[in-house]
């Protein structure tokens, strides 16, 4: 009744990233950190293989791939960019680029569409604001309707992709924004729009130092009257907020299939060292305190993977066959990135101490899993607002306490 393996095409996929991973992507993952940025050349080779908003129809260059995909090509991903950078410029193209192709307009989804999956353009999320972000019914951001175009003012903050959107990639970008349509309401009065960054008259951007993840870059930005075609629409307006969460579950989903990535990295390293690495005579893998933790974080490791792909597969059921309700699915991506995150800073964590003093020099790239995984703590919502949400799938809206 449950197969737990990938098929054929997913196997071949995990291959053909891996090995691309192996060769192009674990020598340089340093690199990426101190050079904050992807290079070039390796975004054009995950566009070459096709895993750039590889969720979108192929009308606009995707292959449609199926959740499950997706979680493989993250974690592989992040078994060798153990930073997170390149995971996160993926994972952040395949569930935005997934919304935007069922939600949004022709005009808009020819205009960016095309551009992610040839890797020329990076397509991301906006929705939190600098005194907006788990309380995102706060929001100030405004969009005004005027004729067939929208005016939007307001601002947007801590937001992935804005260096690359302004200053790399040679066709710039924009972001899924959330914002406000009817102010008299909360979050059924919020509307998504695509919203072209680079060159778009009214925009400021501004760049975050951030202290892990370095390789993908962290802003914001500030809209003065902006103008955008009411073709920048997704879905219908105030129905915002629940296209936006639909993205989420999504992202969420596949982030801990990523933390799960870079804990296994963490752990397969740390065992080569624990085998040779002598201590009172014997290889310190010998002793109870340092097998009883690997043993424990392996565990977690395989669980939190099946949930992780368990949240997936949900997804791709109701998105396709409606065998699974949307509450499920909320609930299971939900509890996922609650999680992955902290089991994977967990075991990143003692696969550092097991390198003893060589752990805390930058000769050893644990470093980079350890705060790459941090960000996820509040990435694409913190791990409170998970909690949150499970108990509102568990016990209903009406225990929710902030309403
Ligand atoms: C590296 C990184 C990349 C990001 N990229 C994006 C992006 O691309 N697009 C985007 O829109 N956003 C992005 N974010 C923002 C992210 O979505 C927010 O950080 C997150 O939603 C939390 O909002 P906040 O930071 O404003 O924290 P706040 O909402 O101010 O909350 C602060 C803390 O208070 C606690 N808290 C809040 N509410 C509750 C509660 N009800 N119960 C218990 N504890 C609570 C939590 O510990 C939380 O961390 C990114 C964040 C990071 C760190």
């Amino acid at each position: 009744m449950v197969d737990f393996e990938f098929n054929d095409e997913q196997r071949m996929m995990q291959k053909t990233v891996g090995e691309f991973c192996k060769k192009e992507i674990v020598p340089i993952v340093r690199k990426i950190d101190d050079e904050k940025k992807i290079p070039d050349n390796i975004i054009k080779g995950l566009a070459n293989l096709g895993l750039l908003g590889m969720t979108v129809s192929t009308d606009y260059g995707g292959i449609e791939a199926d959740p499950i995909t997706v979680g493989v090509v993250a974690e592989e991903l992040a078994r060798a960019d153990i930073s997170c950078a390149a995971p996160t410029f993926f994972l952040v193209q395949a569930a935005w680029g997934y919304i935007l192709n069922k939600y949004g307009r022709e005009a808009a989804k020819r205009d960016i569409l095309p551009k992610v999956t040839r890797g020329k353009a990076f397509l991301g999320i906006a929705a939190t604001e600098p005194d907006a972000g788990s309380d995102l019914a706060n929001m100030k951001t405004v969009a005004e309707k005027s004729g067939d175009k929208y005016i939007i003012n307001g601002e947007k903050m801590f937001i992935s992709g804005i260096n690359e959107v302004m200053n790399q990639l040679p066709e710039g970008g924009g972001y899924l924004t959330l914002v406000k349509t009817d102010t008299s309401k909360a979050t059924r009065g919020m509307s998504l729009f695509y919203i072209p960054i680079k060159n778009t008259k009214g925009i400021s951007p501004t760049i975050l130092e951030d202290w892990g993840r370095k390789g993908i870059s962290s802003g914001g930005f500030a809209l003065e009257n902006v103008e955008i075609p009411k073709d920048c629409l997704l879905g219908e307006e105030n129905r915002g907020f629940h296209i936006t969460m639909e993205g989420f579950d999504y992202a969420r989903a596949i982030i801990s299939i990523v933390c799960c990535g870079a804990a296994m990295s963490a752990l397969e390293h740390a065992m080569k060292h624990i085998k040779s690495r002598k201590a009172f005579g014997q290889p310190i893998g010998r002793f109870e305190g340092v097998q009883f933790k690997l043993s424990e974080h392996w565990a977690k490791l395989d669980a939190l993977r099946l949930l992780g792909y368990k949240a997936l597969w949900a997804y791709g059921k109701e998105q396709t066959e409606k065998t699974v309700s949307r509450f499920e699915v909320t609930k299971l991506c939900a509890e996922s990135k609650l999680l992955a995150p902290a089991f994977a800073f967990e075991a990143i964590n003692d696969a550092i101490q097991w390198f003893g003093a060589y752990g805390y020099t930058v000769e050893c790239p644990l470093e980079l899993a350890l705060k790459g995984v941090r960000s996820y703590y509040w990435a694409e919502g913190a791990l409170e607002i998970m909690k949150i949400i499970v108990s509102r799938e568990l016990l209903g809206k009406d225990y929710v306490a902030y309403r």
